[in-house]
């Protein structure tokens, strides 16, 4: 069963018809069992999708401060074989960077063929913190939506999968999770006073996550919206939703296995026979 709703722009949506608390009607201790059996297959996928080598998979997250990006990341990607598994993070921009075009740092990190890349934050945060806190021109930024749309088409067109999930979180749940920090020594590190400032934009980014979500969903480069106030069911969801958009690559990826299956093969036998006959 598909717990998210796929966005392929075709419907304009609202961040309020989508409720952060739902969890499917599931407990946490299924939710805990389904994403084991779903880390399984993922790990499975994932050795087809590097030994095929003809597809890369590119997830985009984004979410407001403490919506669980690197939670996500820990527990959803944290079964993969690093060997063909990175993370690439996007922060405030270096002078280099703003001395360049606002995807150029971005297009470095997607993932080759057989990879799997996931964006903690992304080139969205150039229609999103850039918009809020008036960081260019609105001309700059709103002609972004149609640069990142041609970008994603390039790279699907290039064999690149790519899934982009927002994390949904209420507001009542920000507060609890930055009040929680300061209450628990182990998170201090975690506690940034931008968290509570960024907060007091809190319809600014509702207004710019919308726009994002409603101008760049395309079939080839979905968002999908995830209920993120439940940690296990934010897991569960995303990782269903992964696995199941591998799925259909599956039957083509053994295929591709087999071809290079046989033709090393054949490879072997030749030069065996070049041996015998050399004697
Ligand atoms: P995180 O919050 O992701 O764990 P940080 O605390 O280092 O990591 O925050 C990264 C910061 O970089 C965020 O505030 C984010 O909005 C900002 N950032 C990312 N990309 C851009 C960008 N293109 N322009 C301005 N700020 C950006």
């Amino acid at each position: 069963m598909a717990y998210l709703q796929k966005l392929t722009g075709a419907q304009p949506l609202k961040l309020r018809d989508f409720d952060p608390e739902f969890d499917a009607g599931l407990d946490k201790e299924t939710g805990e069992e389904k994403l084991k059996k779903l880390s399984a297959e993922l790990t499975r996928q994932q050795e087809l999708l590097y030994a095929a080598g003809t597809h890369s998979l590119l997830l985009v997250l984004q979410g407001r401060d403490t919506s669980g990006k690197d939670g996500t990341i820990k527990t959803v990607m944290g079964p993969l074989n690093s060997l063909g598994c990175q993370v690439a993070s996007f922060k405030v921009p270096t002078a280099e960077e703003l001395a360049h075009d606002f995807l150029w740092r971005i297009h470095q990190q997607t993932p080759g063929k057989g990879e799997i890349t996931i964006f903690n934050r992304s080139h969205y945060e150039d229609v999103l913190v850039v918009r809020v806190h008036k960081l260019v021109a609105d001309k700059v930024w709103r002609a972004r939506y149609d640069h990142i749309n041609a970008f994603e088409k390039l790279l699907a067109d290039a064999g690149t999968i790519i899934l982009k999930f927002y994390l949904h979180i209420s507001k009542d749940e920000q507060e609890q999770r930055l009040l929680e920090r300061e209450q628990d020594a182990t998170k201090y590190w975690k506690l940034s006073a931008g968290d509570w400032k960024e907060r007091t934009y809190w319809n600014d980014y509702t207004r710019a996550y919308e726009d994002a979500l409603n101008r760049c969903s395309t079939p080839h480069a979905p968002w999908f919206v995830v209920p993120a106030n439940k940690k296990w069911f934010r897991n569960l969801a995303v990782a269903e939703t992964i696995v199941s958009a591998l799925r259909p690559y599956e039957k083509q990826w053994r295929e591709k296995l087999e071809v290079i299956g046989q033709r090393e093969k054949a490879a072997i036998e030749e030069f065996k026979h070049s041996k015998v006959t050399q004697k």
